[in-house]
């Protein structure tokens, strides 16, 4: 493993690979200002290479939100925002996505001492990401509108496509940008104002996207970040002034979510969650191509994705092929500094997640799964677990069923296409799937059987901002990117006038 820094010093850091920023943003942002909490608290944000702390952050309470819900109650009740033509919106948020691009390297540096993300992936996906959901909303900005109805009776009558109001974006840690831009830039170009808390683990890149909101001209008031603890989302969730929210993270939170939003002013609600997402791999597959897919599909992000391939299905005439290769594979997989360029897995988010990984995998040999690789902390230092891979796993074990974020795949057998989609639908959860074949004929039926939001044939994470994404069952429900996202954001009205004496209905 690397040198590692502590990430305050803005010397060069002898021994890591990067001159790592100094971190300018701790402070709360509302109404356009960085500002302390009235609390005067403040919490720590630790490097999951190192574990130690990076510096402290202020600590939005429920005081902080109402303040910064007011705030973004006068933006949208009197402010420019809603009122400027969707063109003059797309300007702001073109400035904004440039701004991003010139600050690239430092932000991706943000969010790799933050989330133990690897840094070159953040630099060439996820802050590029930024940019472009920004582009893209900011090109529908212009675009959105009602319609008129042919009616049955002597009546003009058409619909507005309105702003929802001011929105509560509750975002997880385990992607801190692509989460930021997925629900701001929507809500934006729809031309509502917001409040956005961070998770606690990673509010550093949150805190730079404010001040070059700033720099790009987002009036004062409409974006508001408020770092803080789930007390903080639970404040947004139940807020009366808080006309929607959108949230992101695990099924039991998003429960709370729902709750609170039932209980305060019934404000609409979407929820992305939790997933044990199956691929299923056909006897017809490329061995060598399926396990590369397979390890892309648990190992990528350390496993912390909500749509990572946990379930692996192997059709059993390649099946002993497969477990063979995969073993071999992921024991030359490299864990490491997530700034090094050959390494392909970092550390765990947070000291929690680590612990929770470790022992579900404590659980899987109890509950009698086979480890064929890993299981173990990789070194001594740094939330690093070992790409881990379990056999023998039936479909009522916990570590087949729950979500377990981290890099551990659970791999098992299936005989026909039948048992195949059976098992892959035997979850709660319905967010992503995968298929490996290369018969026409089994993608189309298996993609069509299985319960689930998106489905990837041949690929893995193939996102695009054009293409809505989100859960069925329990993984949720609305839909982040494409432009379906923007309903999350608009209400419709509709509006009726009598006609007379028209030549035509
Ligand atoms: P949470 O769902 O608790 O966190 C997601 C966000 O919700 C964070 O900003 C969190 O703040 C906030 N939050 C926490 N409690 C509340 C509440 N009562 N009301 C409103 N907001 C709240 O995820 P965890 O960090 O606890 O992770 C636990 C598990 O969740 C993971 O192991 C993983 O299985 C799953 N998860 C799924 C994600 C996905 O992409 N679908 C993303 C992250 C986690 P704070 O961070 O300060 O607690």
């Amino acid at each position: 493993m690397a040198n590692l820094s502590n990430g305050n010093d803005d010397s060069n850091n002898n021994g890591s690979f990067l001159k790592i920023p100094k971190i300018k943003f701790t402070k709360l942002f509302i109404n356009g200002e960085f500002v302390d909490s009235v609390s005067g608290k403040r919490f720590e944000t630790v490097d999951p290479r190192t574990e130690e702390v990076i510096t402290e952050i202020a600590e939005a309470t429920k005081e902080d939100i109402d303040i910064a819900v007011k705030a973004a109650r006068q933006a949208f009740d009197s402010g420019p925002w809603p009122r400027m033509p969707g063109a003059e919106r797309a300007k702001i948020m073109l400035k904004w996505a440039e701004l991003i691009e010139e600050n690239i390297e430092e932000i991706a540096a943000l969010d790799t001492i933050d989330g133990g993300k690897l840094y070159s992936w953040c630099k060439a996906v996820d802050v590029p990401e930024a940019s472009n959901l920004l582009r893209y909303y900011a090109g529908a900005a212009d675009k959105i509108h009602g319609e008129v109805f042919k009616t049955s009776r002597n009546l003009h009558l058409y619909s507005l496509m309105e702003p929802v109001g001011v929105v509560g974006h509750i975002i997880p840690w385990n992607f801190p940008t692509v989460m930021f831009f997925t629900k701001a830039s929507p809500a934006l170009a729809a031309g509502c104002t917001m409040l956005l808390k961070p998770a606690e683990h990673t509010p550093l890149s949150a805190l730079f996207y404010a001040h070059l909101a700033k720099l790009a001209g987002i009036p004062d008031g409409v974006l508001n970040v408020v770092p803080g603890f789930g007390s903080a989302g639970a404040a947004i969730a139940s807020h009366m002034d808080v006309d929607a929210v959108s949230f992101t993270g695990s099924t039991e939170t998003g429960r709370k979510v729902m709750m609170a939003a039932t209980m305060s002013n019934l404000k609409p609600v979407s929820l992305e969650l939790g997933g044990k997402s199956p691929v299923l791999i056909f006897d017809d597959a490329d061995v060598d191509k399926a396990v590369d897919l397979a390890l892309f599909g648990i190992l990528h992000n350390k496993g912390e994705i909500c749509v990572a391939f946990s379930r692996v299905y192997v059709q059993e005439g390649i099946y002993d092929e497969f477990e063979k290769k995969v073993v071999e594979k992921a024991k030359t997989w490299v864990v490491g500094d997530p700034f090094d360029p050959k390494v392909q897995q970092g550390p765990q988010t947070s000291k929690a997640q680590f612990e929770k990984i470790l022992s579900y995998i404590e659980l899987g040999k109890k509950e009698g799964a086979t480890l064929l690789t890993g299981g173990k902390r990789f070194g001594n230092k740094g939330y690093y677990i070992e790409p881990t891979i379990f056999s023998n796993v039936k479909e009522d074990m916990l570590i087949s069923q729950d979500e377990i974020f981290g890099p551990v795949m659970v791999l098992s057998k299936f005989k026909s296409i039948e048992e195949g989609i059976e098992k892959a639908n035997s979850s709660k959860y319905g967010l992503a799937s995968g298929i490996v074949t290369k018969n026409m004929d089994i993608a189309n039926t298996v993609s069509r059987s299985i319960r689930a939001g998106i489905v990837w044939i041949n690929c893995f994470f193939a996102f695009d901002v054009d293409c809505p994404f989100g859960g069925y069952k329990m993984s949720g429900f609305g839909r982040d990117y494409g432009l379906e996202a923007l309903h999350k954001y608009l209400q419709v009205k509709s509006v009726a006038t009598p006609i007379y004496n028209s030549p035509w209905l």
